[in-house]
């Protein structure tokens, strides 16, 4: 119907994520590529996801955003059917950190923070949070449009008035997965998805974003798809998908 039901604005408060015997085809005819995916996701618990290439884990993603619209069963967050409520409520509650993820054409500070709301100390720090610059490279290249302010302005490359080029390119995968880590810090969702979000990094960054979500997001529901087994291994269980089924989910080791 296109009658939907109006979530309350603080939902999901608690960020429990359920799907019911999900399935799901990409287009009528074609083969599921969930089958019967039954699985209950507590509130803040940090699951890793793992599975072949082609397994379905990117598809997880796709069903809970409604990218593509799962067949038969229910995805619900906090008790209600994501179906039932409108796409722009569903998504703006999400935090999803996609395998190529996109930037849009204007600066670091317009993606950060799309609608001109927050301070530059919160989107600071989120850049220093993500690992994007250091502590000390902070100072300047505010808003100024002085020569002085410009001149002690900040030479990072990531400082809030970098510019993003269309899609983001310029920037290397890597970067633009460290940029919408540090999105994804800014909205401050209760529930965030990263799908392979560290695959691009070097091992010791990989490091240091798992250790930013293990510190930043301890209060969040997380999905976090993993190719390195060591990058989830800290996680609090594991769900492992073979063709589109469940075939393990329980606590590492
Ligand atoms: P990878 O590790 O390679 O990222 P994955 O586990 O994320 O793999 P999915 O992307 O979820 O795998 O794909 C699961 C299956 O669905 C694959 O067989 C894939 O070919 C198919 N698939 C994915 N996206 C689409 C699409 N948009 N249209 C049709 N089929 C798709
Ligand atoms: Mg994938």
């Amino acid at each position: 119907s296109d009658i939907k039901l109006i979530p309350g604005k603080e939902w999901p408060t608690a960020g429990s994520i359920q799907f019911n015997h999900v399935y799901l085809s990409y287009r009528p005819g074609l083969p599921y590529v969930l089958k019967d995916l039954d699985i209950f996701v507590k509130p803040s618990e940090k699951i890793g996801i793992c599975g072949r290439t082609g397994a379905g884990k990117s598809t997880i993603m796709t069903a809970l955003y409604r990218l593509s619209e799962i067949s038969s069963g229910t995805v619900s967050i906090d008790g209600i059917n994501i179906s039932e409520i409108g796409l722009f409520e569903l998504r703006s509650k999400l935090s999803i950190i996609p395998q190529d993820p996109v930037l849009f054409k204007g600066t670091i500070r317009t993606n950060l923070d799309p609608f001109n709301e927050l301070s530059d100390d919160k989107l600071n720090d989120a850049l220093r949070r993500s690992g994007l610059i250091e502590n000390s490279n902070v100072e300047g290249g505010t808003e100024g449009t002085n020569g002085d302010e410009i001149e002690k302005g900040n030479t990072n490359k990531f400082n809030l008035d970098s510019l993003v080029e269309d899609e983001g390119d310029n920037f290397s995968l890597g970067e633009r997965q460290l940029i919408a880590l540090a999105r994804a810090l800014v909205r401050d969702s209760k529930i965030l998805i990263m799908d392979e979000a560290t695959s691009s990094v070097d091992y010791e960054t990989d490091f240091k974003i798992q250790e930013t979500i293990k510190n930043e997001f301890s209060h969040c529901t997380i999905l976090c798809i993993a190719h390195r087994l060591k990058t989830i291994l800290n996680y609090d269980r594991i769900l492992v998908l073979d063709k589109g089924e469940v075939s393990e989910f329980d606590t590492p080791i």
